[in-house]
């Protein structure tokens, strides 16, 4: 399979390269040259098929040659050892539960595969490579758990200062080994336009092999769209249409979503969740997209202004305004809807949400209302114990802390604090 830049059409690379680069050297993101469409059979006997024997099936043609069919199977396995439950919330409302992961967040997956590709091409490789990420929240403590200890691999992870949850910095900052995590202060997009400006800095790509380990990498894009996969199979027969609803901040998963329409999954609607950050659902009332500076908020994942994967559903649609307004619908909630939502699935449906999940609840109940045969999937993100911060002390007392969060705790902090460019250059410059 070859990847073609966004930025231009006749520069292609195999998967390889398109993960260790991570961007296209013209700045743009990577997309798959054809995504095959899966026989009807397929879909409609999902359910004989194992997780990885399905993810296996979807993935194959996205890596092509690049790994062995053994070897791709093992990381699959590796990757995928945990559950993806859907818990029935409301007689047509269910809860995708993608926080079963050693982070608690959705990004396990992604960051997982990735961390398993990247080891098993840099294995006989003496240079090393730098993973380079901004993270707003869950995609730091995903990156950093799943790449820990990854031979050859070292990982550099920006994150904006004070609006990240205490739970989600422990995360990024406590690891040590390969990992290092630099507070910036400012805000994502700050980060995000950081990490952008290293990669085009000659001074430093030629003096180092830098990747991205955002959603604009397409190992950790692409095995997103494993979640909806394997909800359907669990949910297929509940209605004749299935929608996802997706709290939605950079778009990566929710676009994953999309490319497993492409390979011929029988969903033809999607809703992207929004908090105050909304240039979607205003693109989807006006055709015009107009990216804002970043509003902080309680779902801090999705305090995006400017979604970088946006670019890749334009594609997949051929910028075709129509064909995406028929695919996607977008809601925007503010912090005041998003906590009233939470106490209500609490009192009336007996379920701590965290804030992300709630908005995706939310744009799912609002959906509803115009189409009220569907079956609704909302993905719920990241456990609610991310969020104590958010949830009132009666609620956090109810939910027992998991292991993989309690271990965390008591480790001390370690981060460097930088506030400009200049700063993370002569940081990476200095490794
Ligand atoms: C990253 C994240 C999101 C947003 O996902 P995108 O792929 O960036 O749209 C939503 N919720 C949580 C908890 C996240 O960590």
């Amino acid at each position: 399979m070859q990847y073609y830049s966004l930025n231009n059409p006749q520069q292609k690379v195999g998967f390889a390269e398109a993960v260790i680069q991570g961007i296209a050297p013209d700045k743009g993101l990577y997309f798959p040259e054809t995504i095959p469409t899966l026989s009807s059979n397929f879909w409609d006997t999902l359910d004989q098929y194992s997780n990885t024997e399905i993810a296996y099936t979807l993935l194959a043609p996205f890596v092509g040659d690049a790994i062995p069919e053994k070897d791709l199977k093992a990381i699959l396995e590796d990757t995928l050892s945990f559950d993806f439950p859907v818990v029935a919330i409301t007689e047509n409302i269910a809860s995708l539960e993608l926080f079963h992961g050693p982070t608690m967040a959705f990004k396990d997956v992604g960051a997982r595969f990735m961390a398993r590709c990247l080891g098993y091409f840099n294995q006989n490789n003496p240079n090393k490579v730098t993973v380079l990420v901004a993270t707003s929240g869950d995609t730091g403590g995903a990156v950093a758990n799943g790449f820990l200890g990854t031979e050859g691999v070292d990982v550099v992870i920006l994150y904006p200062s004070g609006k990240v949850s205490d739970i989600q910095e422990k995360q990024l900052t406590t690891l040590g080994q390969n990992i290092s995590a630099l507070e910036v202060d400012g805000v994502f997009d700050d980060c995000q336009d950081m990490v952008k400006q290293a990669f085009l800095d000659k001074e430093i790509t030629d003096s180092m092999q830098l990747t991205s380990a955002n959603s604009i990498n397409v190992a950790r894009w692409l095995p997103q769209l494993l979640y909806y996969v394997f909800a359907y199979k669990t949910q297929k027969d509940k209605a004749e249409e299935i929608i996802f609803s997706v709290p939605s901040g950079n778009y990566g998963n929710i676009c994953a979503a999309m490319v497993a329409q492409k390979l011929g999954m029988p969903v033809q609607h999607f809703i992207a969740a929004n908090n105050a950050n909304n240039v979607v659902a205003r693109y989807l009332k006006s055709e015009k997209y107009e990216p804002k500076t970043t509003i902080p908020t309680i779902s801090n994942a999705m305090d995006v202004g400017n979604p970088s994967n946006f670019v890749r559903i334009q594609e997949l649609y051929h910028n075709n305004f129509t064909k995406i307004q028929e695919v996607l619908s977008s809601y925007s909630y503010d912090d005041a809807a998003t906590r009233k939502a939470m106490d209500t699935l609490i009192e009336q449906y007996d379920y701590i949400a965290d804030p992300h999940g709630a908005i995706g609840f939310l744009a799912a109940q609002e959906h509803q209302q115009k189409h009220p045969k569907a079956q609704y999937i909302f993905l719920e993100t990241a456990h609610p114990i991310k969020f104590l911060d958010v949830l009132s002390e009666e609620v956090s007392a109810t939910i027992a802390m998991p292991a993989q969060i309690a271990s965390l705790l008591d480790r001390e902090k370690v981060a460097k604090k930088i506030a400009s460019y200049e700063e993370l250059k002569r940081y990476l410059l200095g490794k």
